[in-house]
């Protein structure tokens, strides 16, 4: 998967309101991990099922130990978070994250910025 800093402008589109980037890791940039807010996971996994099918290919996760590990980490539970991305909105623009941000979180202690925890949480509350 294509690397892109935290709360760097999204390429893809010029859409209005700003599109920003969290979450699209891999196994060569560090990235800040912690102990996730309490009911962060819980709206990734209801974002995650609304997720739009961007079609930008499959991909597996570059932070497992090895890639059987990673094929393994494809779905979680029902959800399928190895394609498609989760947008959240607040604070004025929009966030742009693989689905796979669910895994990142549960599996490899990726802690995102402040600012996008926030509005994942108020965004499944107000749903
Ligand atoms: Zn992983």
């Amino acid at each position: 998967m294509t690397y892109y800093a935290d709360l760097s402008p999204y390429e893809y589109t010029e859409s209005q309101p700003a599109m920003l980037n969290v979450g699209w890791l891999d196994e060569v940039h560090p990235y800040v991990t912690g102990a996730a807010p309490e009911g962060l996971l819980e709206a990734l996994v209801v974002l995650g099922r609304g997720a739009e099918n961007v079609l930008r290919g499959m991909h597996f996760c570059e932070l497992c130990p090895d890639f059987q590990t990673a094929r393994d980490s494809m779905y979680r539970g029902d959800l399928f978070i190895a394609s498609g991305e989760i947008r959240v909105t607040g604070n004025g623009v929009v966030y742009a994250s693989p689905v796979m941000i669910v895994h990142y979180v549960e599996a490899h202690a990726y802690m995102p910025p402040d600012e996008y925890c926030r509005a994942a949480m108020a965004a499944v509350m107000v749903d």
